[in-house]
């Protein structure tokens, strides 16, 4: 907590924003293995958020997807926190390269959990249903691991998708949010025609469900909240609506270069700095020292 000068207003940075400990664990590996100096391609970016992709380029990491990996010149794949399906490490076997896993060991006991619970439900004609993001990472590794099988729902309107007559076993993808799971279980519940066919498995990280209730406490206690986040971020996206919903004065910004003065015209007594699970330390406090010197240059 600082309070540079007498008027100026209190910046805090949330303890409890930045990388979650699977992301921290992802990073670490490549890091890792960039000092082993034998090159390292991450399948997909290895993180949502540009600036830290950027730090990690600077490192050597460069991201590749499957169209780039024959003419990749690093014989190591990292696969991400987010994880991949059984024949993404199929191909790269094929492809003669290694595999460095920085799967989470959250998403890694999911994808277990999926798979066991897809090969129960063949066995019963009943079906898995994911709760996610249809095109997201996770949500691909996690259909991989029931061959693709299982019916994601995002919205009300997928519910068309999912038999109505069978028995259903709900996961969601870790970075959903809770309200939107409870949204989805209810919807689920009266479109079964027996709503005991329902099983539900509340697979959310607590990573994720856990800084929800904290960032709307975060959000309240500051007049100005400055939301530091990847464009790309799904966790982003979740937390930033979070904040903005319990405090209108809620901004967005995945750069400094994005800050705008006119939002410290109203001269507020404090201003919160927070992020997503994929929003690295050192960017939120370089948003700080960049807020510190624009109101600075001010007075
Ligand atoms: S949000 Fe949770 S599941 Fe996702 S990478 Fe972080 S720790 Fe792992």
């Amino acid at each position: 907590m600082n309070s540079d000068k007498k008027n100026s207003p209190i910046i805090v940075i949330d303890s409890k924003s930045g990388f979650c400990f699977g992301v921290s664990k992802a990073i670490q590996t490549a890091e890792a293995h960039l000092q082993q100096g034998t090159g390292l391609a991450s399948l997909g970016d290895i993180v949502h958020n540009e600036e830290e992709i950027k730090r990690l380029q600077a490192e050597g990491l460069h991201s590749i997807d499957w169209a780039k990996l024959a003419s990749s010149s690093s014989p190591k794949v990292l696969f991400r926190a987010h994880g991949e399906p059984p024949s993404s490490y199929e191909a790269i076997k094929a492809s003669g390269k290694e595999v460095v896993d920085a799967t989470c060991p959250v998403v890694l006991k999911l994808q277990q959990r999926i798979h066991k619970a897809w090969q129960e439900a063949r066995a019963t004609n009943g079906q898995i249903v994911i709760y996610g993001k249809k095109n997201h990472a996770e949500v691909i590794g996690l259909c991989g691991h029931t061959n693709n099988e299982a019916i994601v729902v995002q919205t009300s309107d997928d519910l068309q998708l999912v038999d109505p007559a069978k028995k259903t076993i709900l996961f969601a993808q870790t970075t959903m949010s809770n309200h939107g799971l409870v949204e989805i279980e209810q919807l689920l519940r009266s479109h079964l025609y027996k709503t005991e066919d329902l099983t539900v498995h509340k697979t959310i990280c607590a990573q994720v469900g856990n800084r929800v209730p904290h960032l709307k406490k975060f959000a309240q206690q500051h007049p100005l909240i400055i939301f530091v986040g990847g464009k790309k971020s799904s966790n982003g996206k979740v937390l930033y609506e979070v904040c903005r919903a319990a405090n209108p004065q809620t901004y967005f910004v995945s750069a400094v270069e994005e800050l705008q003065p006119a939002w410290f015209n109203a001269a507020p007594t404090s201003i919160g700095i927070c992020g997503a699970t994929s929003t690295p330390q050192w960017l939120m406090e370089t948003v700080a020292e960049n807020i510190r010197t624009l109101l600075t240059t001010r007075l």
